[in-house]
């Protein structure tokens, strides 16, 4: 397992859109380990591949109370419920955050790491990362959602260790 560098803006790497994972294989694996422990480093809730440099559709997961990592492959969500005003960070717009409208609820449907399908109901910080690392994967930062230019402001890096600037 290693540390991946975390890419940043203006990284063109963050504005694609990252393929479908066709083969789950042990490279895959070696990923998403990987994936993992630069999240864990970095005290990141979420890490999508387009992160660390890589297009394909997987994401990472790791909410604070809950004990498990969860590893979404060709993530998809199919439905959202309600809408709530929040204030987002992302590891690659380090020194800022936002306020932005997420869904209260989301279901997903994935593959998990053994490439069995999975789906999930989730609502509060579950849902608002799985809405920010699926957009990662479609090229897409939560800076794109903000109402207008007064809802992003500065923040100083060396303090952006809370749960939900990471993702
Ligand atoms: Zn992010």
């Amino acid at each position: 397992m290693a540390l991946k560098i975390i890419r940043t803006l203006p990284d063109p790497v963050l504005r694609q859109k990252a393929r479908r994972i066709t083969t789950i294989d042990d490279k895959l694996q070696l990923l998403i380990d990987d994936m993992i422990d630069t999240m864990r480093h970095a005290n990141g809730v979420g890490l999508a591949a387009n992160q660390v440099g890589i297009l394909q559709r997987v994401v990472v997961i790791e909410i604070p109370e809950e004990e498990d990592v969860r590893v979404l492959i060709n993530p998809e969500i199919i439905r959202r419920e309600g809408e709530r005003i929040i204030d987002e960070g992302c590891l690659s717009i380090p020194g800022y955050r936002g306020e932005l409208t997420r869904s209260v609820q989301v279901r997903a449907r994935a593959l998990d790491r053994n490439g069995k399908p999975i789906r999930i109901r989730a609502e509060g910080l579950l849902a608002q990362a799985i809405e920010h690392e699926i957009g990662h994967i479609n090229g897409m930062l939560y800076i794109d959602h903000l109402e207008n230019a007064t809802k992003l402001w500065k923040i100083n890096p060396e303090t952006q260790t809370s749960e939900t600037d990471g993702n």
